[in-house]
């Protein structure tokens, strides 16, 4: 289990949630300064302890376990974990 970043950061990038986390899972840290349009942060399957610490923090509610993704955002369960496969 992991906590999985939604639809709803695409676009705002504030890293709220960033500070939050205490095993550095949520990544890029440094969100993205050359500009947000149509990107997100995400949040390390492999790293996540399931905390639910960032969950509450975010502007937008777009974190959620991965058994409360909404159903039109499942998609992102996999999104998340891709962006961390070298
Ligand atoms: S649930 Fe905890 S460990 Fe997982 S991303 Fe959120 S703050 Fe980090
Ligand atoms: S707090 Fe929410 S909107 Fe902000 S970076 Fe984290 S997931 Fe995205």
């Amino acid at each position: 289990m992991a906590y999985v970043i939604c639809e709803p950061c695409v676009g705002v990038c504030d890293r709220a949630c960033v500070e939050e986390c205490p095993v550095d899972c949520i990544q890029p840290r440094d969100g993205y300064p050359e500009g947000k349009e149509g990107k997100q942060l995400y949040i390390d399957p492999d790293t996540c302890i399931d905390c639910g610490a960032c969950e509450p923090v975010c502007p937008v509610t777009a974190i959620f376990p991965e058994a409360d993704v909404p159903e039109e955002w499942q998609k992102y369960i996999e999104i998340n974990a891709q962006h961390f496969q070298k």
